[in-house]
């Protein structure tokens, strides 16, 4: 299975329109040793040109003119045979809209996902203009399902969406209840088997650990290196744990468990733009390094298809 990091950002990007934080004006001038970045999105392939996207970030028409595997080959046409989502924040959802143009669309997601972006939201009419433009294929907690594209094909890729705890997305804050598949990890398979776990937002990990071992690459939630990151210096109130992010640094940060963590390929992505390991060379980077992660970048590939 063929892995491409999409967009290797959190909500907002790199730089955010309204930041202005160190790292988002080293971004805006050019800086050297620090990139920009898209919002959340992957794409896998196990078969020549279909793709599945897990995400569909607000970036997303960038994000396909940006990787030429992702362009059509004929008049009306699109190498997307489906889309999973893991949960309903705006970040990773916003795109869907994006794609209005009249094709078919297959969206596999939990119930409370496509409930929560689909009841009383007539923006959804757009994807609903002819019988087939978007089709919605429920993913059940720990059952693996194959993912079958718009034209009825096997894509060859299995996914199994696994409950990470997380929290509603802010617009359903007091409209919609909490429940497990709120937020889900994905764990994708190939036919080989090889399998590359997605968990871009998590706030723990003992629901991840014992579904990593051994697998190609864990894809994993950095958006923070501390709980403190936006609260410090007053961009924000919240700690990162209150935004359902477990922090990468500090005593508990998912860094400590790395050694728990044995996926051959350790990739940390969903950064959020004031992050410090964004920087090449940092100290924070360098912890991250040690310990035999990575960083995401957008346009970051790895694996191959069929
Ligand atoms: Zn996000
Ligand atoms: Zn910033």
């Amino acid at each position: 299975m063929r892995t491409r990091i999409l967009g290797s950002g959190a909500g907002g990007g790199v730089p955010q329109w309204n930041c202005g934080c160190a790292n988002c004006h080293a971004v805006r001038k050019g800086a050297p040793g620090i990139r920009a970045r898209t919002q959340d999105s992957i794409a896998v392939s196990a078969k020549a040109g279909s793709w599945i996207l897990c995400n569909t970030s607000p970036d997303i028409r960038q994000q396909i003119e940006a990787f030429s595997e992702l362009h059509p080959r004929a008049p009306r046409h699109s190498p997307i045979s489906a889309i999973v989502l893991t949960n309903g924040d705006l970040d990773h959802v916003l795109g869907l809209f994006s794609l209005r143009e009249s094709y078919p669309l297959v969206v596999y997601a939990t119930e409370a996902v496509r409930s929560g972006l689909v009841d009383h939201n007539v923006l959804m009419r757009t994807l609903e203009r002819f019988e087939g433009q978007l089709t919605w294929r429920r993913l059940t907690l720990d059952v693996e399902v194959p993912v079958v594209g718009h034209d009825g094909q096997s894509t060859g890729v299995w996914v199994t969406a696994r409950a990470v705890k997380g929290k509603v997305p802010v617009h359903l804050e007091g409209v919609a209840g909490h429940t497990e598949e709120d937020n889900v990890g994905l764990w994708l398979r190939d036919a080989s088997g090889a399998v590359v776990a997605y968990v871009s937002a998590a706030a723990e990990l003992e629901p991840i650990v014992p579904h990593v071992q051994g697998i190609e690459a864990l894809l994993l939630d950095g958006t923070f290196w501390s709980s403190d990151e936006l609260s410090a210096p007053g961009l924000a109130q919240s700690r990162a744990e209150d935004m359902a992010h477990l922090p990468i640094g500090g005593p508990h940060g998912s860094l400590s468990h790395a050694p728990r963590l044995s996926a051959r390929q350790r990739i940390y992505t969903h950064i959020n733009n004031t992050n410090p390991i964004l920087v090449d060379g940092s100290e924070q980077r360098r912890a991250l390094e040690r310990a035999g992660f990575q960083l995401a970048w957008d346009g970051m590939d790895f694996g191959s298809a069929g």
